[in-house]
C-alpha cells in the first residue's frame, strides 16, 4: 500500500544490484571466485544481506575481511531486468493512475550497470541501438505496463507525456530538441517545480517512447575519461506524466496529474580517482555535488526522526528538478549499482554506503 505523508518507512526504498563480471574482470591469479569479492545471501523475504571482501585479505580491527551489508532486495548476477522491474517499479504503478508521484533513479560508478538497467542492453557502445528490446531496461518495460493498466481501468482516461533531459555540468538540456539551449527551472506555486521550455510529447503506444529515447540518447552529453572511454558524465532524467481524468457522479470531470521519473545518474566515481583534469575536473565536481545534494536530500527524507527538517533541494539542479518527486507522498526507489570486481572494491564500498545510508531510516 502506498504510503501517506509523514509515514516514510514506505516512501523510500533501496535496493542493490550486482551485474555479472565481465569477461575482462576475469582474474584467476591468486584470487578467488575469477575475481569476484561479492557474496550475496538472502536472509528472508525482506532482508538479503551483502558480504563485500577486501581484495588485500586484510582483515580489520576485529579480525573480518569483509564487510557485510543488509538490504531489503539485492539483485544477484542472474537477476534479468524483468526481476528488477517486477520488484521495483511494477509495484508503484497503480499509485501513479491514482495521481502519486513515484521516481526511481539507478546510481553507481561508470561500468557498474545503470544504464542496462534503465534502458537495456548494448547502450554504452553503439549509439544507434540505445533502446534494446531483447533485455528492455525499467524505462520501456515501464511504459508497457502502464499502457496495459490504462486499457484495464474503467471510468477514467489517461494521457501520458514524455519528456526527457539531461544535467550536464549543473546545466538542464532538452534531449527531445536539438537546439542546444539552456533551460531554466522554475517553482510555481500550482504547477510545482517545471522546465517551462522543456518539450513534452505525448505518447499513445510504447514503440514511440523507444524512438524517443533513442532520439534523445544521440544527444547525451558523452565524454570520455580514463576511467572508462564511453563513460557517461550526465544525469539522464525521463519524465513520464500521467493525466487522469475521471467522471463522478454529480461532481463533473476530476482531472489530476502524476509524475514518474526515471533517472539514470551520472557515474558516482569522484574526480581525483580518474585522474581528471580541467574540463573533466569540472564536470567531477558538478557531478559529486548533484549526488552530494541528492544524498542529502534523501537522507533527512528516509530518516523518521527528521520529518519536518529542511530539506536542502535547492543545492543542486538534480534536486531543484526532483523537489516535488522526493519525499512528501511520492514513492521513491533507488538502485545501487555494483559490479562484483576486485578491481572495483573501492567505488563499490562508497556505492555500498551511500546506499547504505540512505536506507537508514
Ligand atoms: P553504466 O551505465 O553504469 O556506466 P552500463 O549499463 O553501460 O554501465 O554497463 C557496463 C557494461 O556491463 C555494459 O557493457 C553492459 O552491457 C554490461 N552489463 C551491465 N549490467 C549487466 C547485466 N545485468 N547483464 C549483462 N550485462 C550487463
Ligand atoms: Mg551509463
Amino acid at each position: 500500500k502506498f504510503s501517506i505523508e509523514g509515514e516514510n518507512e514506505e516512501a523510500f526504498k533501496v535496493f542493490v544490484r550486482v551485474r555479472p563480471l565481465m569477461p575482462r574482470e576475469r582474474c584467476t591469479e591468486g584470487r578467488k571466485n575469477n575475481g569476484s569479492i561479492v557474496k550475496v545471501i538472502e536472509e528472508s523475504k525482506n532482508c538479503s544481506k551483502l558480504y563485500l571482501s577486501d581484495p588485500d585479505m586484510v582483515y580489520d580491527y576485529v579480525g573480518r575481511r569483509e564487510r557485510g551489508y543488509e538490504f531489503d532486495t539485492i539483485f544477484g548476477q542472474r537477476d534479468s531486468n524483468e526481476t528488477v522491474f517486477k520488484n521495483t517499479v511494477e509495484p508503484l504503478l497503480p499509485s501513479i493512475l491514482e495521481g502519486y508521484n513515484a521516481t526511481c533513479f539507478a546510481y553507481g560508478m561508470t561500468g557498474s550497470g545503470k544504464t542496462h538497467t534503465m534502458l537495456g542492453t548494448s547502450t554504452t557502445l553503439d549509439s544507434i541501438k540505445y533502446v534494446n528490446t531483447a533485455e528492455k531496461g525499467l524505462c520501456l518495460q515501464t511504459v508497457e505496463k502502464l499502457f496495459q493498466l490504462m486499457q484495464e481501468t474503467r471510468n477514467k482516461q489517461f494521457a501520458i507525456k514524455i519528456s526527457y533531459l539531461e544535467i550536464y555540468n549543473e546545466q538542464v538540456r532538452d534531449l527531445l530538441e536539438d537546439k542546444q539551449t539552456q533551460l531554466m527551472i522554475v517553482e510555481d506555486p500550482v504547477r510545482g517545480v517545471f522546465v517551462p521550455e522543456l518539450r513534452e510529447i505525448e505518447v499513445s503506444h510504447p514503440s514511440e517512447l523507444i524512438e524517443l529515447i533513442t532520439d534523445g540518447n544521440r544527444r547525451r552529453t558523452m565524454a570520455s575519461t580514463s576511467a572508462n572511454q564511453f563513460s557517461s558524465r550526465s544525469h539522464a532524467i525521463l519524465q513520464i506524466s500521467v493525466q487522469t481524468s475521471e467522471s463522478t457522479l454529480g461532481m463533473g470531470n476530476q482531472v489530476f496529474y502524476s509524475k514518474l521519473s526515471l533517472i539514470d545518474l551520472a557515474g558516482s566515481e569522484r574526480a581525483a580517482s580518474t585522474s581528471n583534469r580541467g574540463q573533466r575536473m569540472v564536470e567531477g565536481a558538478n557531478i559529486n555535488r548533484s549526488l552530494l545534494a541528492l544524498g542529502n536530500c534523501i537522507n533527512i527524507l528516509s530518516d523518521k526522526n527528521k520529518t519536518g527538517s529542511f530539506v536542502p533541494y535547492r543545492d543542486s539542479k538534480l534536486t531543484r528538478l526532483l523537489k516535488d518527486s522526493l519525499g512528501g507522498n511520492t514513492k521513491t526507489c533507488m538502485i545501487a549499482c555494483i559490479s562484483p570486481s576486485y578491481f572495483c572494491y573501492e567505488e563499490s564500498t562508497n556505492t555500498l554506503k551511500y546506499a547504505e545510508r540512505a536506507r537508514n531510516i
